[in-house]
């Protein structure tokens, strides 16, 4: 959260939106699958899948507009010269771009000198763009966006340069959208216009611990969300953090809301009552942009029969997509096992082992390492007995499969009594704009 961020009262969405049974109907027309979301357990022992299914692919989404840099209006006046707005392209340095513009090399390196100004010159990215001006080459300032909310910028002094950081708070404003899934979650999140980065950070960092997004999600899931989104001299620049969230997955409510303590020392999401999202294992063990998916909403749920002779669930997936530790633990093997071709087991503590199968590759783990969760530990497959891309995935407790879609899980930790207090006020207001519901209504400013 910025500092200097404050909350917009009254906020009016720039895109139009229309109210939300109109927002619902329009997803519910959204009938050709894009992509929706497959599910299925091989009944058989040969772990045969059917025909690879079209892949989610978040390329093809539209990009986020490219942010534009505002040159500080009040230039001094002594700055006579021509402006060049240069636009960095790949493999760019200061050194190209000034040899490319015919730019003086001295005043390069001159400016370089100027104290705390070398990091923030040389790190270039794709994209930015550096305003310089100029009198035959001899440079009168340089000024470039350093980040979301500073400017640097040099100016020609009597015997050098001097520098100095323009502040350029944004104004971060509240919304709040809705959608149902007909087809799958992105289709549903377009039509709610809401981009598929804030659909990636519902499903991996707010509710990858409760709800299986490869597998779970049906016609008629709900989402609704209050969300930041960031604008900079009134132009949108992009979306922040989702600051509470609600997920209506087969009738079940799961609902979340941003935390940060005054004191910055608790930064997370937590349920209602408190507790911690995160747990000891993630539902699905794949990173979620890439699965394939496809769902036919005719057809409810297409497995609700989970593990008959199969001892795992299969996730159908393109090859290559990441695999991810669904917990902490330590590798207990690496390397090819029969049927399983490429495999990972690791072992959690507690007796739990969780095993992968049917890699294309590893990642570079080794035998009697630690992983984290949601380290990526290989990528999706079809080595060993397996007819298509799909990753093997199976959960055992003292060396007993269980299923890893209905295996209670432990609890989260609460959040810490010192905070609780905090918690409980800030989020109920937060909860509060949820059930409202409607951006008309989020007018009302979190305490920050
Ligand atoms: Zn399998």
């Amino acid at each position: 959260m910025q500092p200097s961020a404050r909350t917009a009262f009254d906020y009016k969405p720039q895109n139009s939106r229309s109210p939300n049974h109109a927002r619902w109907f329009i997803s519910g027309l959204l009938l050709p699958l894009i992509g929706g979301i497959v599910a299925y357990t091989v009944a058989t022992q040969d772990d045969s899948i059917g025909t690879p299914r079209q892949a989610i692919s978040l390329d093809t989404l539209p990009p986020i507009p490219m942010e534009q840099v505002t040159i500080p209006a009040a230039m001094p006046p002594s700055l006579l010269g021509d402006t060049v707005e240069y636009v960095v392209r790949r493999n760019d340095t200061m050194d190209r771009i000034f040899r490319q513009l015919k730019l003086n090399l001295t005043d390069l390196a001159t400016i370089r000198d100027v104290p705390s100004v070398q990091a923030s010159l040389d790190q270039l990215r794709v994209g930015d763009i550096i305003t310089l001006v100029h009198d035959e080459g001899l440079v009168q300032s340089l000024t470039r966006r350093i980040s979301e909310t500073e400017i640097l910028s040099v100016t020609r002094v009597n015997e050098g340069f001097k520098s100095e950081v323009i502040e350029t708070p944004l104004d971060i404003q509240e919304v709040q959208a809705e959608g149902t899934i007909d087809s799958s979650l992105f289709v549903a999140a377009r039509a709610a216009g809401i981009s598929p980065e804030l659909i990636l950070q519902l499903a991996n960092d707010i509710f990858g611990w409760e709800i299986d997004f490869a597998l779970d999600i049906q016609p008629g899931d709900k989402f609704n969300l209050v969300y930041e989104q960031k604008y900079r001299d009134g132009k949108f620049i992009g979306n922040g953090r989702i600051l509470a969230a609600d997920f209506i997955n087969n009738g079940t409510l799961h609902r979340a809301v941003w935390f940060e303590s005054k004191d910055g020392q608790v930064a997370d999401y937590f349920a209602p009552d408190g507790r911690s999202m995160r747990r000891a294992f993630l539902r699905a063990p794949l990173e979620f942009t890439r699965i394939s998916s496809n769902f036919n909403p005719k057809r409810r749920h297409p497995i609700l029969n989970t593990i008959r002779a199969h001892k795992g669930v299969d996730y159908a997936a393109s090859t290559g997509t990441v695999i991810k530790a669904a917990g902490d633990g330590r590798v207990a093997f690496v390397g090819t096992k029969g049927g399983y071709g490429r495999v990972v087991v690791l072992e959690h503590g507690g007796g739990v082992e969780t095993l992968y199968g049917h890699m294309s590759r590893f990642s570079g783990i080794r035998k009697g390492q630690r992983v984290r969760q949601g380290t990526t530990i290989g990528f999706v497959g079809s080595s060993g007995a397996a007819t298509g891309p799909h990753l093997h995935y199976e959960y055992l407790v003292n060396g007993v499969h269980k299923n890893p879609r209905t295996v209670r899980l432990p609890d989260a930790a609460p959040i810490s009594d010192g905070y609780r207090a905090e918690f409980l006020a800030r989020s109920g207001l937060m909860f509060a704009k949820l059930d409202r519901g409607g951006a008309a209504t989020v007018a009302s400013a979190l305490p920050r």
